[in-house]
């Protein structure tokens, strides 16, 4: 292709403190329509906001988290339109002056700077019945306390953008700041972007300017965006969109597009405004917000391991590769399970003198193993959460050391594992309740495999010929007659001893 790809986004998340944001109204909107709302957030004349301190407080957080330089003296700002879910006509942002400002994210092995984090408050649900021609709002939404991010317009492909999306998620999570479910609208994703001729630009003090006389084309904004998957769709749609319209010499109208999931398209939506027909000014209803240096220490206090850090500190303690660790701490249900395993594991080996010490890193690789390949297997199945998952992580971990010991072979595990996560339960008691437990009693296995020579004089004739490969035929029938229960290897080494007899 003969264009730059420019992208920045523009990424709103939903806080998820007790009540909204000027008003104490509860913030949940799954409510009845219409009643979790109040003269406040319903914009009566008259009535006054209040700054929700908390949501304050985990804005700055956030910004503390990115790298951001916080704003001790900041404000809140009008920002001025009319839609018919915007209660008061004007939305209270910030403008001039955000709580956070600067910072950057790795995502996809890139750096991408942060222009600002700001907070504001949500708006009302709209919805439109599809047999009539009425539109109905909700207001339980108007009033939520919603942080938006800006960043730069240094991304320059779609896997990029999704994967800052992916990791922010990831870091609001973490702070337990913002559910940031996607579905469910608490986090929505809006991209910019515009496709530029090379060597006709540069990128100058946060602007895309152009060198020379070279003309720019403008920017889409990109909208409805509800999943990871439909934000890479859409900005790879827009690129191919683009670029062709360009390569026939057409001009790109600055507006903003909707993405369409079912007929993975992008649709126009409207002109986009530019922040002068907003009207921003200082809201004179809510005084100056100062956070003092004991304020900020205190924020500061509430910082939590990030995921990048949590990668870190699983692959040096565990020895875990790249790709594991990031998957167990993609989620911080997932990653906390399996930390309590881990030392769940190391409590009960303790008691032999340094085995942690020497096995730590095999048992940590087999608890990886099996929580990704069999337990997050099943969880995403059934669409289910470790969150709220039956099996306790000391149960997990006596589990992995009886997989460990050889007191079960991996179908057995299998089917004690399909059973802890139905009915929970010690993984012991599941195994002799089954009978599953491996049998490595030599008195036991000798009698089987006695048996197993008279039955099958053919084999052990050939065998004794010299077919020795036929050895496994009768380790199959050993196996067999103790239904997979008996140890393969003590059964091996027996049966050579009995048929070289
Ligand atoms: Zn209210
Ligand atoms: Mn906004």
């Amino acid at each position: 292709m003969n264009y730059d790809v420019i992208i920045g986004l523009e990424i709103h998340a939903a806080l998820n403190t007790k009540s909204k944001m000027f008003c104490s109204c509860p913030n949940e909107n799954s409510s009845e329509p219409n009643t979790n709302v109040c003269p406040i957030c319903l914009g009566h004349p008259g009535t006054l906001p209040t700054a929700n301190i908390q949501a304050i407080e985990d804005t700055i957080l956030l910004g503390l988290a990115l790298g951001c330089d916080i704003n001790q003296h900041s404000k809140f700002d009008r920002k001025n339109y009319f839609y018919p879910d915007l209660p008061k006509g004007y939305q209270i942002s910030q403008y001039d002056i955000p709580f956070c400002e600067g910072g950057k994210l790795e995502a996809n092995n890139k750096t991408v700077d942060i222009t600002r984090i700001h907070l504001e408050e949500d708006t009302g649900r709209l919805s439109h019945p599809p047999i009539s021609d009425e539109s109905l709002v909700d207001f339980n939404r108007a009033g939520t306390p919603l942080v938006e991010l800006v960043t730069e317009p240094v991304i320059r492909d779609a896997a990029t953008a999704k994967a800052f999306g992916q990791r922010y998620q990831q870091v609001l999570r973490y702070l337990r700041i913002s559910n940031a479910d996607m579905e469910k609208g608490e986090m929505r994703c809006e991209a910019n972007i515009s496709l530029q001729k090379k060597d006709s630009w540069k990128y100058k003090d946060g602007h895309i300017i152009p060198i020379g006389n070279a003309k720019l084309n403008h920017k889409v904004e990109l909208k409805n965006i509800n999943s990871f998957k439909a934000m890479e769709k859409a900005i790879e749609f827009e690129i191919k969109r683009q670029s062709a319209l360009i390569d026939k010499g057409e001009q790109i109208p600055a507006e903003t597009r909707g993405w369409n999931d079912i007929k993975n398209e992008t649709v126009r939506q409207r002109v986009k405004e530019t922040s002068a027909d907003y009207r921003y000014f200082p809201d004179p209803d809510l005084p100056p917000v100062v956070i003092n240096d004991k304020q900020l220490k205190e924020i500061k206090s509430r910082m939590v391991e990030l995921p990048w850090n949590a990668e870190l500190r699983l692959r040096s303690d565990y020895g875990l590769g790249e790709y594991d660790a990031q998957v167990l701490a993609s989620d911080i249900h997932i990653s906390s399970f399996a930390e309590e395993v881990m030392s769940e594991m190391q409590a009960w080996v303790e008691s032999e003198k340094d085995l942690w010490e020497r096995q730590r890193i095999i048992l940590a690789k087999l608890a990886t193993n099996w929580i990704i390949n069999e337990l997050l297997k099943h969880l995403n199945e059934k669409n289910e959460s470790i969150a709220d998952i039956k099996v306790t992580a000391e149960h997990f971990a006596k589990f992995i050391i009886m997989i460990h010991q050889g007191k079960i072979n991996s179908s057995a595990a299998q089917t004690i594992l399909n059973e802890m996560m139905k009915i929970g339960g010690e993984p012991d008691a599941i195994m002799r309740k089954l009978n599953l437990e491996i049998i490595d009693d030599e008195k036991v296995l000798i009698e089987a495999i006695k048996k197993i020579i008279k039955d099958k004089p053919d084999q052990v004739a050939e065998f004794k010929k010299g077919k020795t490969t036929v050895i496994q035929f009768l380790i199959g029938q050993v196996m067999a007659a103790t239904k997979g229960a008996a140890n393969p290897a003590i059964v091996k080494s027996l049966l050579e001893k009995e048929l070289n007899k």
